[in-house]
């Protein structure tokens, strides 16, 4: 605290990432990122934007990048708006199509930066729980809102919400703007992305993060009907005209055209998913069933915190919320297969 702070800095909660340690060599299964790495093409493709050009101003509309990602998802550009990875176009969207008179609402288990975003733009939220087995019960969302929020896959559970019910979700809350959060859909969700047609107040978010591997080049985006993106635009035009610059746009276009690259990853990460699901349930874990590139698990008789700072003295970061509800769950990413080889080993001596 400093007496230079204005009241605002004061009063905020800031979101703490997950560790991004210095060490090499650890295995790293703590922040969900996709442990294959980006589209060769799309590291060609920033190769290639690396060079005089940089002395200039990217494009403030990135209009290239909006029209692949339109294409991508069978939508129009104007339909599509982007920023500096999905953090950035949640911040707008809590300022720009959150902010009403009435509280929010999300689930009491869900991504921590909500109400971080909630605490900078003085949006006011009400928590809905989620069942005992962590789904959402969209009927516990028809009531008067300011908006919803949430992710599909959810985080940091992975359950995913069927499609028929995010609709009745949109149907039962027609005055209101639903947010999706579909940072981790391509790893076993379908995208809401088709009901934007019939659907104004939906608003479909993804980045670039995960199933794209580009979590260090921070690209997000968003997809809804024109009136929904025009307000992001307008957020964004009164908080930084570029927040793509012409690397982060070369690489994500490239990324969108190496389909070949993207299927074939994804689907590597499930695969591997299937087997650390499978090789948790052997050592005695509970699992919730995830759609995402993690896993939430319990062990009935360890305590998690313990086996987390146990699986760090392997040399092995997981992630650990001290969260009511959640005390006893271990948010695991899917890594490489000898990552979870890794993994396995290590719980075996450390639970086994
Ligand atoms: C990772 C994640 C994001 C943020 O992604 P960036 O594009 O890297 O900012 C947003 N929402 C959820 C639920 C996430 O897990």
């Amino acid at each position: 605290m400093s007496r230079f702070w204005s009241d605002v800095v004061t009063g905020l909660t800031p979101y703490v990432p997950g560790e991004q340690p210095k060490l090499a060599n650890l295995v790293k299964l703590n922040t969900n990122e996709n442990p294959y790495g980006p589209s060769p093409r799309a590291l060609e493709a920033i190769r290639a934007a690396t060079n005089e050009s940089l002395k200039l101003y990217p494009d403030p509309n990135a209009d290239l990048l909006k029209r692949v990602i339109a294409a991508n998802h069978g939508v129009d550009a104007n339909n599509v708006f982007v920023g500096n990875g999905s953090d950035e176009v949640l911040a707008h969207v809590f300022l720009g199509l959150l902010r009403h008179r009435l509280p929010i609402l999300f689930p009491d288990i869900s991504y921590s930066f909500y109400p971080v975003y909630c605490g900078l733009y003085q949006v006011a939220h009400e928590t809905v729980p989620l069942r005992e087995d962590f789904s959402i019960r969209v009927v516990d969302y028809a009531r008067p809102n300011g908006g919803i929020i949430f992710p599909n896959p959810n985080a940091p559970t992975g359950r995913l919400l069927p499609l028929v019910e995010v609709e009745s979700l949109l149907q039962a809350n027609a005055d209101s703007v639903v947010v999706i959060d579909e940072a981790y859909v391509d790893f076993g969700g379908e995208s809401a992305i088709p009901l934007v047609a019939r659907h104004p107040n939906l608003l479909v978010v993804q980045t670039l993060s995960k199933s794209r591997s580009l979590a260090g080049l921070r690209v997000g985006f968003a997809v809804g009907h024109a009136d929904l993106i025009e307000a992001l635009e307008r957020v964004k035009n009164s908080f930084n005209s570029y927040p793509l610059d012409r690397l982060a746009i070369a690489g994500a276009v490239a990324a969108f055209e190496d389909r070949e690259y993207f299927e074939q990853t994804r689907r590597a990460v499930i695969a591997t998913r299937e087997k650390l699901v499978a090789d948790l349930a052997a050592l005695g874990f509970e699992l919730v069933p995830s759609a995402a590139n993690f896993v939430f698990a319990r062990h009935p008789r360890r305590d998690a915190a313990e086996t987390a700072q146990a699986l760090r003295q392997h040399g092995i970061i997981v992630r650990h919320f001290k969260q009511a509800r959640i005390e006893q769950f271990l948010r695991i990413t899917v890594g490489t297969d000898e990552q979870c080889a890794a993994l396995i080993t290590a719980l075996k001596t450390i639970v086994g």
